[in-house]
């Protein structure tokens, strides 16, 4: 892009970076002492955006990379949001629940003077959920009521991915893997390809993989080829993900459920491990686990011709720039899992404006969002004739700095 260095350097830098000790007193009487962090990376866009995550791992570099990706990511989606990213260095499976929430609780007291619906709107991560941000939204609301020009209802806005009963909205939980297919249905659109030709592998099984599969089948396209931690199944047939879904849950695994018609039978398909799924002759790559799935070791046997990054991170830089240059459409995943972010700003929205929505409305909204976002990458792609990833990018940054 040409910037100026001064101007490169304030982009890297977050805005604030708040580092807390909370001394929490456990189960056995002793107070323990937990390293905490919010980084507020940019709010040119609007406020700090981005989730809280609990686990052993979380460091001061990490939570300060996703705060910055969380500007790049919402400013790709369009919303008016910047990036913000918070954690808490423990691992909360080591905990009971009433120590899960005395810790939750006082990192919320810690926050809430930096927080806010129209300040920083914290949201749930690895190992948070809607009852991690339930306990946050009532601290923040017992902190900060008597202050604030916001009514309560209104002060439930400061955090998103809240449960039904507190204030969530309906569409959440689909919304990455429903705002994936809208991606993807763009896609193809731009590429005159049909839905009903395109034969699809999706890798993970979780949340996003799950909903991706699923809807992506709603949308005409056919999903031949799933796995989770353990493996997967493969066969010519369209799968059927809901019974799929079922008979994980009573084997306790993906591979050996090859269902297709409301029939699961695994001699008519194939067991293949997460290395074949990658590597299956299909039209769409869904990579929707983990990080660094393609790399160097793989990149060379990928047959796909477009790649769906559901996954933060699913592809190595090297085997990017390799599979780019052979001719590989890859979504990046600052594009393709918006999705979720999205439907929390609408969350946001709803709850600001004393409104509640019906799933419907949801969903179109977030079909719009998300098709409105890829034509403006699209566009800038075609110009710049450079990687979608680089698109997106250039097109996030250009918007913070317009600001
Ligand atoms: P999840 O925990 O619900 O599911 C993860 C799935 O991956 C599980 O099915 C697990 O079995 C599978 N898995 C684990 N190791 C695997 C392996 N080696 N090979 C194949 N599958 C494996 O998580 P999720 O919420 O679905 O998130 C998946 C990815 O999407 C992560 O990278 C996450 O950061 C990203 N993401 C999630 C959201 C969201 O809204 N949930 C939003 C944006 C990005």
């Amino acid at each position: 892009m040409n910037l100026p260095s001064d101007v490169i350097d304030r982009l890297v830098l977050p805005n604030a970076i708040h580092e807390f000790v909370l001394e929490v007193k456990m189960d056995n009487g002793k107070k323990k002492l937990f390293n905490a962090f919010r980084i507020q990376h940019n709010n040119n866009l609007g406020p700090y955006k981005g989730g809280i995550r609990f686990h052993q791992n979380v460091s001061r570099d990490e939570v300060q990379a996703l705060a910055t990706l969380m500007s790049i990511k919402c400013a790709v989606a369009g919303l008016p949001y910047g990036g913000g990213k918070g954690g808490i260095i423990f691992n909360p499976k080591e905990c009971s629940e009433k120590e899960l929430e005395r810790i939750t609780v006082a990192f919320g007291k810690a926050i809430s003077p930096i927080i806010g619906p129209e300040i920083d709107v914290p949201a749930p991560d690895v190992n948070t959920n809607g009852q991690i941000m339930k306990w946050l939204t009532d601290e923040y609301i017992k902190n900060s009521s008597s202050k604030s020009k916001f009514k309560k209802s209104q002060l439930r806005a400061t955090f998103t991915g809240k449960m039904l009963s507190e204030g969530g909205t309906l569409g959440r939980t689909e919304a990455t893997g429903r705002g994936g297919v809208a991606i993807t249905e763009a896609l193809l659109e731009k590429l005159g390809k049909k839905r009903s030709e395109m034969k699809v592998a999706v890798q993970g099984f979780g949340n996003v993989g799950f909903y991706y599969a699923k809807i992506a089948i709603e949308r005409g396209m056919s999903v031949i080829a799933v796995s989770d931690s353990k493996g997967g199944v493969t066969g010519t047939e369209e799968l059927d993900i809901d019974q799929i879904m079922k008979c994980k849950k009573e084997k306790g695994e993906v591979a050996g459920c090859y269902c297709v018609g409301g029939v699961c039978d695994i001699s008519k398909g194939k067991k293949i491990t997460n290395a074949q799924l990658l590597e299956l002759p299909v039209d769409i790559l869904v990579p929707a686990a983990l990080e660094n799935v393609i790399n160097k070791e793989n990149m060379s046997k990928i047959q796909a011709k477009i790649i769906i990054e559901m996954a933060n991170g699913p592809i190595s830089e090297e085997a990017y720039d390799y599979l780019t240059k052979k001719g590989v459409l890859i979504v990046p995943d600052v594009l393709a899992n918006s999705g979720g972010v999205a439907v929390s700003y609408l969350e946001w929205y709803q709850n600001m404006k004393g409104q509640t929505w019906s799933e419907e409305k949801v969903n179109k909204k977030l079909h719009s969002m998300m098709k409105d976002a890829f034509e403006e990458i699209w566009q800038t792609y075609k110009k710049r004739k450079s990687s979608l990833k680089q698109a997106a990018f250039e097109t996030a940054i250009g918007r913070m700095l317009k600001k």
